[in-house]
């Protein structure tokens, strides 16, 4: 009998392994980790978006300003060109063409302010996100630091109760550990149990006063087993 209460020991010790390997995966810190990562990379976000339209404007500036500079030229040689010229018919299309492109050149200037305005705000925007970043980013480092701890904790004490399992699982015989690992593989946590009164500690049902005098009776090379679901019985 006092075999059963051996392996009663080594359940415990592989219950608590089980719970610890389930708190490893299931740490508010790693929820916490992911809230912070998830946080930092809207951010990051945000600021990727500033600095595209950032480029996309300075890009489309440069463009504008080689634009106005073939205008400036343009006009400079029609200006020229106006004071050379004495038929009136001909006086005026160049009058005309030169309000054209005057009116074109004041259009570029305007999208020019436009487009500088643009990388303005967006440079403003992007200040504002600086020191959030910079937040979201030790926010993030403290949750990983505190998540590599819990693990840490967590995985010593699994490893010292892997060495306390080893040591009790020593003085249980070999087939004995054998039909108990067996056992579990249908009841994790029920392969070797106590009674509560008369009811099972691993499948709740109640066991006939009749078994339980019959069980207490048993040779000792004899080991009680639930009628009901098979767990081993320790009294
Ligand atoms: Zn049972």
């Amino acid at each position: 009998m006092s075999a059963l209460n051996d392996l009663l020991a080594v359940q415990t010790t592989d219950i608590a392994i089980s719970q610890a390997k389930h708190r490893v995966t299931h740490l508010q810190e790693a929820i916490d980790r992911d809230i912070a990562k998830k946080s930092l990379a809207e951010i990051d976000a945000q600021i990727a978006v500033c600095d595209a339209e950032i480029v996309a404007a300075n890009s489309e500036i440069t463009k504008v300003d080689r634009f106005s500079h073939e205008h400036d030229d343009k006009l400079i040689k029609l200006n020229k060109q106006l004071k050379t010229v004495i038929a009136p018919r001909e006086a005026e299309a160049l009058q005309h063409e030169i309000a054209t492109v005057t009116s074109e050149r004041s259009l570029l200037d305007d999208r020019e302010l436009e487009l500088m305005g643009v990388v303005e705000i967006a440079e403003l925007k992007k200040n504002e996100l600086s020191p959030l970043q910079a937040t979201a980013k030790s926010v993030l480092a403290a949750a990983t630091m505190a998540l590599s701890s819990a693990k840490q904790k967590i995985d010593a004490e699994i490893s010292a109760l892997t060495e306390q399992r080893s040591a009790q699982a020593l003085v249980v015989a070999p087939s004995l550990m054998a039909t108990y690992e067996a056992k579990r593989k249908h009841r994790p946590d029920g392969a070797v149990c106590r009674l509560t009164g008369p009811t099972c500690g691993s499948c709740h049902l109640d066991i006939s006063q009749g078994e339980i005098n019959a069980m207490r009776l048993m040779p000792a090379e004899e080991l009680p087993e639930c009628p009901h679901c098979g767990s081993f019985i320790v009294f």
